[in-house]
C-alpha cells in the first residue's frame, strides 16, 4: 500500500467541505467567519495527525466508530472533507452500536446518517444487562461497558472488512488519561494516535488526537450534531476522571499554553532521562564511555 505523504488540509477547499453536510443558518457574518476557522484549524490538526501517525493508506476502509457524541459526530464530518481532497483513496463506513440502554433513541443516527448519504450499520448488543449484572451496586460501569463496547466493535470491524478504525478521543483524553495512568496505574503512558489492537486483527486510530476539546464543543454545537447523551444507563461519570479533567481545565485556564506543552511531551520522550530499564540500557553506560574513550584516543594518534 502506499503510503500517505501529504494530506494538505491548508489548502483543501474548505468551502466544497462545508457544503457536505447541511449547515445551521449563520446569517452572522462574523459568525460564519470564526465557524470557517474553526473548521479550518481541525481539519489542518486531524490531517496532521494523519500524515504524522501514517493512519490512512490507499484503499483503506475506515470504520468511524459513532456514539452520538459531540466528538465522534466530529470526527466523521472531518474526515468526510478531508476525504474530498486526500492524495489517496479511502472509504468511511459509520458504526454506531445500539448498547440497549433504556431510552435510546434509536431512529437519531440512521435518519442523520441517511440525511448524510454515509454508508452505516448500526450494531445491536445489550451490552447493557451485562454490565449492570456484573457491576456491583455504586461501582461506575465505564470501565467494563467501554470493554465489551470495544469487543463488539473490533469483531464488527473484520465482519465488514474495515481496514482501520477511527475512535473520536481528542488532545485532553490523551492527557486525562496519561495523568490517570501515572495517579493510579503507575505507569508512564497515554492513548497512543494510532495501534495495533492487542489480538494484532486491528489498527485503531484516533484522528482528533491533536484537537481541543473545547474547539471540537464549539463545532458541534455551530453544527447542531444532534446529540445523543452518554449517560441513559443512569451511570455515575468516573469521578476520578473527572478530578484530572478539572485539573487540566484549571491549569488551562490560569497558565495558557501549558496542555499544549504537555502534549508535545507526550510525542517527546527522551528514555535516557526516566528510569525504565528496559527502554534504555543503565546498566551498558560503562560499556558506551569506554567505547567512546577508546575511540576519542584512536582519533588523537591519527592527528
Ligand atoms: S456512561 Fe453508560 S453508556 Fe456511557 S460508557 Fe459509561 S456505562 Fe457505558
Amino acid at each position: 500500500m502506499q503510503p500517505l505523504d501529504y494530506f494538505d488540509p491548508a489548502t483543501a477547499d474548505v468551502a466544497s467541505a462545508v457544503s457536505l453536510q447541511p449547515q445551521p443558518e449563520m446569517h452572522d457574518a462574523k459568525q460564519k467567519r470564526e465557524f470557517n476557522k474553526l473548521q479550518k484549524r481541525l481539519r489542518r490538526e486531524v490531517g496532521n495527525a494523519i500524515i504524522d501517525y501514517q493512519m490512512i493508506d490507499e484503499g483503506d476502509r475506515v470504520m468511524v466508530c459513532l456514539s452520538g457524541g459531540k466528538d465522534s459526530y466530529t470526527m466523521l464530518e472531518i474526515l468526510r472533507s478531508l476525504q474530498r481532497n486526500a492524495p489517496v483513496n479511502f472509504s468511511l463506513v459509520a458504526v454506531n452500536m445500539d448498547q440497549k440502554q433504556p431510552g435510546f433513541p434509536e431512529h437519531v443516527l440512521p435518519q442523520y446518517l441517511d440525511r448524510l448519504g454515509v454508508e452505516y450499520h448500526i450494531l445491536e448488543r445489550d451490552t447493557y444487562s451485562v454490565v449492570k449484572e456484573k457491576t456491583p451496586e455504586g461501582k461506575t460501569t465505564c470501565a467494563l461497558c467501554s470493554r465489551l463496547r470495544r469487543g463488539s466493535l473490533y469483531g464488527f470491524a473484520e465482519e465488514i472488512g474495515a481496514t482501520k478504525i477511527a475512535l473520536g478521543h481528542h488532545r485532553e483524553d490523551i492527557l486525562e488519561t496519561l495523568f490517570l495512568n501515572m495517579f493510579f496505574g503507575g505507569t508512564l503512558k497515554a492513548m497512543p494516535p494510532k495501534l495495533l489492537s492487542d489480538d494484532g486483527k486491528n489498527i485503531v486510530i484516533r484522528p482528533l488526537a491533536y484537537c481541543k476539546e473545547a474547539d471540537i464543543a464549539e463545532f458541534s454545537r455551530l453544527m447542531e450534531f444532534p446529540i445523543i447523551p452518554c449517560n441513559l444507563c443512569g451511570s455515575q461519570p468516573n469521578l476520578q476522571r473527572q478530578v484530572v479533567k478539572d485539573m487540566l481545565a484549571e491549569w488551562d485556564k490560569k497558565h495558557p499554553g501549558r496542555l499544549e506543552s504537555m502534549f508535545k511531551a507526550v510525542t517527546n520522550v527522551a528514555p535516557s532521562q526516566l528510569a525504565d530499564r528496559t527502554l534504555f540500557d543503565f546498566a551498558g553506560l560503562e560499556a558506551k564511555q569506554a567505547a567512546l574513550m577508546a575511540g576519542r584516543i584512536q582519533a588523537l594518534n591519527v592527528r
